[in-house]
């Protein structure tokens, strides 16, 4: 064998490895609790008659509907390939690559620095205090340094923490950063914590961009639909790098039966059945002494488990997954468990008593 297809390689892309989605580390199971996924897979409809048809670019209906859904102009929506996609559109805008940085603020989520790092941009780690608040002046420094970032990431509801951005904090960081950085604000589980949201601020900051999803709330991250929210300016620039068909035909149908009155009135209510049981699963995990990390701000609970290897080994072998978090600073032994319905929320605690049973 030749080793030139390793010769030829990008020397960047020679160090990386493929990103381990919860999907891609246990593809087995038949309890999903590892992927803040939702528990529910709503009916939709498919028209057919023009699957022969390239789809727009940014079909109107769509961006229409999540613009009156999010309170903005159409032309301060882009709809990418999940939130995922608009996180490597602004790498790709606004990063000259092996030159320009972004910020991340861990234990946070991970897309962020395998995006960056995919294009060859330096990932500058800004790690959130104990109380996973911002370290403003450790921001405050680098807003005042020679080498800013391009873009700062937030996100709020932060996965895997569930924790909230204070506001005042935030918009601490907005003015440091104004005229010099982007401030992304990814709000994928702000349908959890909707008086969250950054959304009418755009007006006043022309830094901020919002990231959403359908993935999350909106219970379809299998279509990959997500949403990126800034001034038209911001939004033109994206435009330029975005590929010329990213939301795909039956995409756009479905989610725009998602933000149709009466499939947001279903989401509503789906979100509010999962902050109960989400409310009932922390409490049954601290009634067994389970230290509970982090907030309960998004569809997942963070928590401390001493053997956590072993409750892993013990919950996949039975076939419930649940996501390692321990890797991440000031995480250690953590594990996050997505929010289920009752049976499967009872299922995993039913679980953990067995595990608890067998080892005392
Ligand atoms: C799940 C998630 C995303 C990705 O959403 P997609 O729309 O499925 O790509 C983005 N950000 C955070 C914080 C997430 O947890």
């Amino acid at each position: 064998m030749t080793d030139f297809i390793q010769d030829i390689t990008c020397d960047f892309v020679k160090e990386l490895t493929p990103y381990e989605s919860a999907r891609r580390l246990f593809s087995g199971g038949r309890y999903w609790l590892n992927a803040n996924e939702s528990p529910f897979a709503n009916d939709f409809s498919l028209d057919t008659s023009l699957l022969n048809r390239y789809p727009d670019c940014q079909p109107s209906e769509l961006i229409g509907a999540y613009a009156s859904y999010a309170n903005l102009e159409p032309s301060q929506v882009l709809a990418s390939r999940g939130a995922d996609e608009g996180i490597e559109l602004l790498i790709r805008a606004f990063c000259n690559p092996g030159q320009d940085n972004i910020v991340i603020c861990p234990p946070t989520y991970g897309m962020y620095a395998i995006s960056a790092n995919t294009f060859n941009v330096a990932v500058n780690k800004v790690p959130l205090t104990s109380e996973f608040t911002l370290d403003i002046d450790a921001l405050t420094e680098i807003a005042h340094s020679k080498d800013l970032p391009k873009l700062l990431f937030l996100c709020s509801p932060n996965n895997p923490t569930g924790t909230l951005l204070p506001k005042a904090q935030v918009k601490q960081v907005l003015e440091l950063f104004a005229g010099k950085t982007i401030v992304v604000m990814d709000e994928a589980y702000i349908e959890f914590s909707p008086k969250e949201s950054w959304q009418s601020e755009l007006q006043n900051f022309d830094n901020l961009v919002i990231l959403r999803t359908l993935s999350k709330a909106f219970a379809l991250a299998g279509i990959r639909c997500g949403f990126a929210l800034a001034s038209e300016q911001i939004i033109k620039v994206l435009l330029k790098v975005i590929a010329p068909y990213p939301v795909s035909a039956p995409v756009a149908q479905i989610a725009q039966q998602a933000l149709s009155p009466d499939g947001l009135n279903l989401m509503l209510e789906q979100v509010a059945y999962l902050n109960a049981e989400k409310q009932w699963l922390g409490e049954q995990l601290q009634a067994r002494n389970y230290e509970t990390v982090g907030a309960d701000g998004a569809n997942f609970i963070l928590f401390r488990a001493q053997q956590k290897d072993a409750v892993m080994q013990y919950l996949v072998d039975q076939g419930l997954l649940i996501r390692d978090q321990s890797k991440q600073v000031q995480l250690q032994n953590c594990l996050r468990v997505t929010v289920g319905n009752r049976e499967q929320n009872q299922l995993f605690i039913n679980l953990l008593d067995e595990y608890n049973n067998r080892n005392v």
